[in-house]
């Protein structure tokens, strides 16, 4: 059983947004593809924050990219950004609704951020996005989304750790580059974990 996992796909992320990812907009045709292909389970995620949420550099007063140590764990300061129930946090285009099965919000607690669409980033909480795909029998997982470098590198990896298939399916990510090496080193990072990079040429070649 197969799993799309869109990440992310939100105004906010997307040219124009508080957090825009460079050519984030590009990734549209790619996931217009991808979700008319026959996975068993087609999931999309939303960051999803409270207003004065931990990860916004105005909540410190401090300046975005600056960085702070919470409970231990390393927090980049962002923009404000997919705060709940503004228009920056919805998503980017009209899936149509027959074809996405489930939504999973993630990064809805105010003091702690998430990449991960699985986790929190100190792990203690998760977004039940395990649970949906074991119940659902999937055993392999195609990722795509925003961004290259944090949601979809972290979601990457601990689906790897959870015990899932994972492929990339790269032409549908961008990443934020914070360094001009960050999509790199996140591609080489998945790979050496063990997830799969996957053309859109590839699988329509050779299908899911
Ligand atoms: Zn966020």
């Amino acid at each position: 059983m197969t799993a799309l996992l869109l990440v992310d796909l939100q105004n906010d992320f997307f040219p124009g947004g508080a957090l825009a990812v460079k050519e984030g907009d590009q990734v549209l045709p790619i996931v217009n593809e991808l979700i008319k292909m026959p996975f068993d389970l087609i999931i999309a995620t939303k960051d999803y924050h409270p207003p004065m949420h931990i990860s916004f550099a105005t909540t410190h007063g401090k300046k975005v990219g600056d960085k702070i140590k919470h409970h231990g764990v390393e927090q980049v300061l962002w923009p404000d950004h997919c705060v709940q129930g503004t228009k920056g946090s919805e998503f980017a285009f009209k899936f149509p609704d027959s074809l996405i099965n489930e939504i999973v919000f993630k990064g809805t607690l105010i003091d702690v951020d998430s990449y991960s669409t699985f986790y929190d980033n100190d792990h203690k909480s998760t977004t039940g996005l395990e649970t949906l795909l074991k119940k659902k029998g999937i055993q392999t997982l195609y990722v795509t989304g925003l961004a290259t470098d944090y949601c979809v590198k972290y979601s990457v990896l601990d689906a790897i750790a959870l015990g899932f298939s994972v492929y990339v399916v790269k032409e549908g990510c961008r990443a934020v580059n914070l360094n001009a090496d960050d999509e790199d080193k996140a591609y080489d990072e998945m790979e050496k974990m063990g997830a799969k990079l996957i053309s859109i040429k590839e699988l329509r070649e050779r299908g899911i």
